[in-house]
């Protein structure tokens, strides 16, 4: 019997076979994939605390210390920061280079397999497992959920959250005219109702562009229409796609996100921060927590919930709070219509607030920037009191 099956080898999935595997522990990671990282569901845009956090880098397209932030009128604040606020990077070669990783340190890697189901069995979990030649089962002492927003490993682990599913659409583009260093994002019930939409140069004339939104909206009306009018087709006038990718990011954490012999993490988890849908730094912590509790489970040789509680609070500890405010935040701004927006947007261009945001904004910890906007202009907390009020 395995010590552990890992499902999904995206980043939180390779992170944690690769942690597995180190410790010495016999590891298999599967993925429905053929090539790891294809096809490519992100825009590529991480922090470089990112790079710290996984104890090594990868080539980086662009550095990015400013954005310009554009309304509903399509006028734009623009904002610059005295230091990298992130990093623009190829997505694709980061999940490889993590599940390469997994392998270096002896996990077993198989492509083009994906989990079926899985029943309990005495001492672990038997899944069933599908690849070109057929089905087959593998049995584990523990089960790992890392494969992404509609999991089924914890479907099948009878694993419930509340979830807020947004839907993605995007594209790599020839002839964006963004600004070097610079990400463009877009607000506005016309641009991408219920989130917003991204331009990021990747290289001269070149970038990403997308957009997220809920149902009833769909994002690919609204793409087309960035070629089309308002803010977006100032910057995309000739544009041409090279490449279509699309998406779905999970917003709400599952509470608990383990049962017996199963442990979930990443987007799986509820990993995906609310504020900017990001989801690979929050995705490695926590396969570094599920590592540090299965690690002590396989050690113990018990795998029951019980064993594996403590997975809960070191997500909460880690990077629960975070979460939580951004929720609260992404409860105000669904509270906001254009008007209030373009209002908004106004007042984070006064100097004092403009300034602060540009010390403290970061991706991973939005919040941090709330905090500090709220403080430096308590006028805000009248766009939504209540939801506000956690950061005051
Ligand atoms: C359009 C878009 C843009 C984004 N941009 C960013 C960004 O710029 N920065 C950022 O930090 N985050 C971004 N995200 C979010 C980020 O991509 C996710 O949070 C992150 O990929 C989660 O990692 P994960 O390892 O949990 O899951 P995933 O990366 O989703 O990996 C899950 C893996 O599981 C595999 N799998 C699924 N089901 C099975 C099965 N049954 N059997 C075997 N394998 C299976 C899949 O093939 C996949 O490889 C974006 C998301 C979208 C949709």
């Amino acid at each position: 019997m395995l010590d552990a099956l890992v499902v999904g080898a995206g980043p939180s999935g390779s992170r944690t076979a690769w942690n597995l595997a180190k410790a010495g522990y016999d590891t298999v990671l599967i993925d429905t994939a053929e090539i790891i990282g294809e096809p490519c569901q992100c825009a590529g845009l991480i922090t470089p605390r990112t790079f710290d956090y996984l104890g090594y880098e990868r080539p980086i397209l662009q550095e990015m210390d400013g954005a310009r932030l554009w309304g509903p009128k399509d006028s734009y604040l623009d904002f610059r920061a005295s230091e990298t606020k992130a990093l623009v990077i190829d997505r694709p070669d980061l999940d490889r280079s993590i599940a390469n990783k997994a392998v270096d340190s002896g996990a077993k890697l198989l492509h083009g397999h994906t989990y079926l189901g899985h029943e309990k069995i005495d001492g672990g979990i038997r899944s069933e497992i599908k690849n070109k030649d057929g089905k087959f089962t593998l049995e584990s002492k523990l089960l790992f959920g890392s494969d992404g927003p509609l999991s089924r490993v914890a479907k099948n682990s009878g694993i419930r959250a509340k979830r807020e599913i947004l839907t993605a659409f995007g594209a790599d583009v020839e002839g964006y005219q963004g600004r070097d260093n610079h990400v463009d994002l877009f607000v506005g019930s016309d641009l991408a109702p219920r989130f917003f939409g991204w331009g990021i140069p990747t290289g001269p004339n070149e970038g990403r562009i997308g957009l997220a939104t809920t149902l009833p909206h769909r994002p690919m009306s609204f793409f087309r229409d960035y070629f089309r009018k308002g803010a977006p087709s100032k910057l995309l006038g000739g544009a041409k796609i090279v490449n279509l990718i699309s998406g779905m990011i999970p917003f709400g954490t599952a509470n608990p996100s383990y049962t017996d012999n199963v442990i979930l993490t990443g987007d799986a988890a509820g990993m995906a921060k609310p504020t900017s849908g990001g989801g690979i730094y929050s995705g490695l912590i926590s396969a570094d927590a599920a590592f540090e509790v299965a690690d002590r489970a396989l050690q113990l040789g018990q795998f029951d919930s019980k064993t594996l509680s403590p997975y809960q609070d070191l997500l909460k500890q880690r990077i629960g709070g975070e979460l939580s405010k951004g929720y609260h935040l992404r409860k105000a701004f669904l509270s906001l219509n254009d008007n209030q927006l373009a209002e908004i947007i106004e007042m984070l261009g006064e100097p004092n607030v403009k300034k602060v945001i540009e010390k403290t904004g970061d991706l991973d910890y939005a919040s941090l920037a709330a905090f500090s906007v709220l403080k430096e202009q308590p006028k805000f907390i009248k766009f939504a009191p209540l939801l506000l009020k956690p950061f005051i």
